[in-house]
């Protein structure tokens, strides 16, 4: 899971990143709303924590035009602001969910979990396709309930398309997936990764389809 934290009090962000990656997600940090609108635009996330104190802008403005250009993902908005009218604010921009600060890590994470939970594997944090099971809680793919061994690369692209199985993931989609974590692939890079992570799901009961012109597509087969 890719998560893009907006928020410019690096001690917080410097916390927040480093528990946050020990359970697995990965962290980008954006300090103003310029710089987050950019990362938005470039890279794939599946989650935002947004603080609404920015120094160039105030984050319910960032969120309304993030909504307004139809950014679906959830956003967890995290903020000093107590007061119930804030709150009610920020949910009616188009937050998921709202964090009051000081808050506790442990509650933070659960929150988090929730609305994965909640945009992506309806009631459940486990996803399934064919053999394959995307534990959305413990960041893990597993294999018939075993964890999948996977390299970095492979992990993100097999969990992104678990995450919209079914449907067809654009590739420049995975691309942008990739440079999330910092890596920039070319589009017969992402083939070639495609071609492994198809080899090492082939006979799970899963299979992944190119739609010609258009991406790739996860599905589960049928048993016989
Ligand atoms: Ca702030």
């Amino acid at each position: 899971m890719n998560i893009l934290l907006i928020e410019d009090d690096e001690v917080l962000a410097d916390g927040l990143m480093h528990t946050l990656s020990k359970s697995g997600f990965r962290l980008s940090n954006a300090v103003t709303g310029a710089y987050a609108e950019q990362l938005l635009q470039a890279q794939g996330f599946d989650l935002v924590i947004l603080d609404l104190g920015l120094p160039d802008m105030d984050g319910l403005q960032l969120l309304r035009r993030l909504r307004n250009q139809k950014l679906a993902i959830p956003i967890l908005i995290l903020s000093a602001r107590d007061q119930m009218d804030d709150r009610i604010e920020g949910i009616s921009q188009g937050a998921d969910d709202y964090m009051i600060k000081p808050f506790e890590l442990r509650e933070l994470e659960a929150r988090i979990n929730a609305l994965i939970r909640r945009c992506y594997g309806g009631f459940t944090h486990m996803i399934e396709v064919g053999d394959l099971q995307l534990d959305t809680q413990n960041q893990q793919i597993l294999l018939n309930g075993e964890l999948f061994a996977l390299s970095a690369r492979e992990f993100a692209v097999l969990e992104l398309l678990m995450l919209k199985h079914g449907k067809v993931v654009a590739k420049d989609k995975i691309a942008q997936h990739l440079s999330s974590q910092g890596e920039y692939l070319a589009d017969n890079a992402i083939e070639v990764l495609i071609h492994r992570v198809r080899k090492r799901i082939e006979t799970h009961a899963v299979v992944i389809r190119t739609v010609r012109g258009l991406g790739y597509l996860l599905e589960g087969t049928i048993d016989d």
